[in-house]
């Protein structure tokens, strides 16, 4: 089954008391069974069925088939948030005393998130760079997983995935891949030896911005060494889905990240036009690279499709040629970005990526204005960075915008 057939296809049919073609919307808190034997089945996890939204509910598990279909994963766990997803994949393995290596570009929010789980114990080191010897040098016998993003968000490296998987298998740890930037049209990280995928599907797996949510895949081929990873050693019988079980029965309950059974309705719905979109997004986003690069106003385009791009021939490598939807620029200075940002007419000044509409964000005075000097460079954060999410206008329209904006610096 090729790609677009899969995302309406895969893992997915009618309903089959109704007939409805979308996955009904099971808006209900818990579910009623015939008899306590069967009940008890349940919660020994010795049958299947649903027992009440917190852990799951028949919408959210037809979202999580479909997800798991498409990154090519035993399963998935769907979270109310991206964030949830990351803070839930990691926290399912590390504890006190533990250690993650981290990729240094990474999305603000989980940068925050890993600052804060030094409360907890957990320290994450990160790497100067995507270099592969960079990542091993900060391994030790107290790490227990490598993250990295796909493309890091503002910072656009791209990390040799497989190569990385590689590397953190030789020390008997997985590794961990946000996906969210280029989503399972550019690339399944678990075919290139990933074991763990999240995503923030708010962005594009939603693709129009009407809802949070996020999601957690898992491989099933890790190997767990129980003398590392202790708290998975009551759920080895689950086998394949050790993690997942863990997961589930775990943090994911106790937390209560749950999606809304409707978040997941929005986001299912999303996914099926998720590879026209993208495909459209990928041109628009080139374009549009092309073309500021060629503006005398724009100092700098970082976009890993232009072909002096640093991270270029990896990008595709792993991504087919194409190279999402994400590029930044810079103009010189602070007051000259906000001067863009506040003369474009169709580009949206807000915290986000992956609609339907041209996005923009000054990075430094909003997602990293609590960052220092030291973290914004190393994030790639720059005064005079504007972040630009490309969207499905026709791009005509759009370079038009950012050129009348971008005369306006004089
Ligand atoms: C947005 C984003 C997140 C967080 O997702 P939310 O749904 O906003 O919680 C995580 N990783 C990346 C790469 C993101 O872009």
């Amino acid at each position: 089954m090729r790609f677009n057939t899969a995302l309406i296809h895969g893992n997915f049919a009618s309903d089959k008391k109704t007939g409805a073609t979308c996955v009904p919307i099971y808006q209900s808190t818990a579910f009623s069974h015939d008899s306590a034997e069967e009940l008890e089945s349940i919660f020994k996890g010795s049958a299947p069925g649903f027992v009440y939204t917190r852990l799951n509910n028949p919408t959210i598990e037809s979202f999580e088939r479909r997800i798991a279909f498409l990154e090519g994963g035993v399963g998935a766990v769907a979270c109310s948030s991206g964030m949830a997803a990351v803070t839930l994949a990691v926290m399912n393995i590390a504890k006190n005393g533990e250690e993650i290596v981290s990729g240094s570009g990474i999305f603000g929010g989980t940068y925050s998130l890993f600052k804060n789980l030094e409360a907890y114990g957990i320290r994450v080191r990160y790497v100067a760079d995507s270099a592969i010897e960079s990542f091993e040098s900060l391994i030790n016998e107290n790490t227990r997983l490598i993250f990295i993003e796909t493309v890091g968000n503002p910072k656009l490296d791209v990390p040799n995935i497989h190569a990385l998987s590689e590397i953190a298998h030789s020390k008997g740890i997985p590794l961990i891949v946000d996906n969210t930037v280029t989503t399972p049209y550019l690339v399944n990280p678990i075919k290139l030896g990933a074991d763990i995928v999240v995503h923030s599907t708010s962005k594009y797996i939603n693709g129009s911005g009407n809802s949070i949510g996020g999601i957690i895949i898992d491989s099933g081929r890790f190997k767990w060494d129980e003398s590392k990873f202790t708290s998975l050693v009551d759920f080895r019988k689950f086998g394949r889905f050790t993690y997942l079980a863990k997961l589930r029965n775990g943090l994911f309950r106790d937390f209560g990240s749950c999606i809304s059974p409707f978040n997941a309705y929005l986001n299912s719905v999303g996914l099926e036009t998720l590879g026209v979109r993208m495909e459209r997004l990928c041109e628009n986003a080139l374009r549009l690279a092309i073309r500021l690069s060629e503006n005398d106003k724009v100092l700098a385009v970082n976009y890993p499709g232009l072909k002096d791009n640093r991270y270029h021939s990896i990008a595709k490598e792993q991504f087919g040629g194409r190279f999402g939807a994400i590029l930044t620029i810079r103009v010189g200075s602070k007051e000259n970005a906000f001067k863009v940002i506040d003369n474009l007419k169709y580009a949206v000044n807000l915290a986000n990526i992956g609609d339907v509409r041209t996005l923009v964000i000054h990075p430094a005075s909003t997602i990293y204005i609590n960052s220092s000097a030291e973290e914004k460079e190393s994030a790639g954060v720059y005064d005079d960075l504007i972040r630009i999410s490309v969207g499905l206008e026709d791009i005509e329209d759009i370079e038009e915008d950012f050129t009348q904006a971008l005369e306006k610096i004089g």
